[in-house]
């Protein structure tokens, strides 16, 4: 298993990560096992590929990730998404190509479903 926690970092208290994205093989420490808290760039990559953060404004309510100091919930994370999403999109475009990337960023997934 991975020696960091996904969400913070930090390398105590790790056990097998077993959140909301079940694919990913992971570990995660005990705290943000206990506040709910998922990884930041899985939540704006889900975010993105829903719409952006208005369509999935409901489903993403119960949002928690960590940024130190603190663990955030949605509203923070919709300000994140705002922030982040041009540099995750550029990454994407120079790893996966402009095509995936203007179907992430239009919400509509081709082939990355
Ligand atoms: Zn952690």
């Amino acid at each position: 298993m991975p020696k960091k926690c996904v969400v913070c970092f930090s390398r105590g208290n790790l056990r097998r990560y077993a959140g909301h994205f079940p694919w990913l093989k992971a570990s995660i420490c005990r705290t943000c096992e206990a506040e709910g808290a998922e990884p930041l760039g899985l939540i704006l990559l889900w975010i993105s590929v829903r719409g952006g953060p208005e369509a999935c404004a409901d489903a993403g309510e119960g949002w928690v990730t960590y940024r130190p100091p603190n663990y955030v919930g949605w509203d923070a994370i919709r300000l994140l998404y705002i922030q982040e999403i041009d540099g995750m999109l550029s990454l994407i475009k120079s790893e996966l190509g402009q095509e995936d990337a203007n179907a992430i960023k239009s919400g509509l997934p081709s082939r990355l479903q």
